[in-house]
């Protein structure tokens, strides 16, 4: 791949073209975006990102931005902890803000919910945040980073966007530390995915491209230096079912 280019799942594009078709491909999946990810993933997916919020620890009266927020789960989760550890602790007065942004505005739309409160929607993209310096307690961004173009970029604004102490969490499809079961999570991957993909949504390309981006995506080690580069300390990560999907943490200084 030549500095120019940049991976669209295993084809080598320039970064016009990753950022239109990355918005094509969550344009068209959007209407059944969460059906999909409980299909694909028989609900595994709600556990994951419960243990990423478990470990955000929400407080009332914190701020959250989640990136690539989609159709809103992890803001949604955020704002419930966040009252739950409010009435245990007698304070649950004080306001939280979960702020879902995102690129698309089709992923946006998709999430609203007539019971959401506290949850603005904002269009962004990750690497140019419309948000203040230090002001959020928390950033999240699941299944997101491995389509945004300018990862760096947008690690940086992650930590430019958090209070010193602020607390980032990354969840991301990554790359198994079972080899046995490489096997079988391929033909999963490849041939099981897609094909559900055309089934429930009628676009078997955009689920291919979904399945050959976790590929292109960097280790687990490999993208932990990634985010200590962007200026985060404390910088570790945990594997979920195997490294299918992985969970990087960091500190904002
Ligand atoms: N966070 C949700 C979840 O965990 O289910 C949605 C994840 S979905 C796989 C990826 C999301 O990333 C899509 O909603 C897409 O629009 C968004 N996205 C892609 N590129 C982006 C960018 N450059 N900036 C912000 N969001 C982006």
């Amino acid at each position: 791949m030549t500095d120019d280019k940049v991976s669209f799942g295993f084809e080598d594009v320039s970064r016009e073209e990753k950022s239109q078709r990355v918005k094509g491909v969550f344009a068209s999946v959007a209407s059944r975006y969460d059906l999909m990810n409980d299909l694909m993933s028989a609900g595994v997916h709600r556990v994951w990102k419960a243990n990423m919020i478990a470990k955000l620890s929400p407080q009332p009266g914190e701020t959250l931005i989640d990136v690539a927020g989609g159709t809103g789960d992890i803001a949604r989760a955020f704002m419930a902890r966040a009252k739950e550890a409010g009435k245990r602790r007698g304070s649950e007065e004080k306001p939280t803000l979960a702020i879902v942004s995102d690129i698309n505005e089709k992923m946006l739309v998709a999430g609203i919910r007539s019971s959401d409160e506290g949850m603005p929607r904002v269009a962004a993209d990750a690497a140019k945040l419309p948000f203040p310096d230090r002001c959020a307690d928390a950033l999240t961004i699941s299944f997101g980073i491995r389509n945004v173009v300018e990862i760096d970029q947008a690690l940086r604004e992650f930590r430019r966007v958090l209070k010193p102490g602020g607390r980032f969490a990354c969840l991301e499809f990554s790359h198994m530390t079972v080899g046995l079961l490489q096997e079988l999570y391929d033909q999963y991957s490849f041939k099981a995915i897609p094909a559900i993909g055309e089934f429930v949504t009628g676009d078997r390309a955009s689920y291919k491209y979904l399945v050959e981006s976790i590929r292109r995506f960097p280790k687990q080690d490999d993208f932990a230096d990634r985010i200590r580069a962007a200026g985060f300390n404390h910088v570790s990560y945990v594997n979920y079912s195997g490294g299918i999907a992985a969970l990087h943490t960091g500190w904002a200084v």
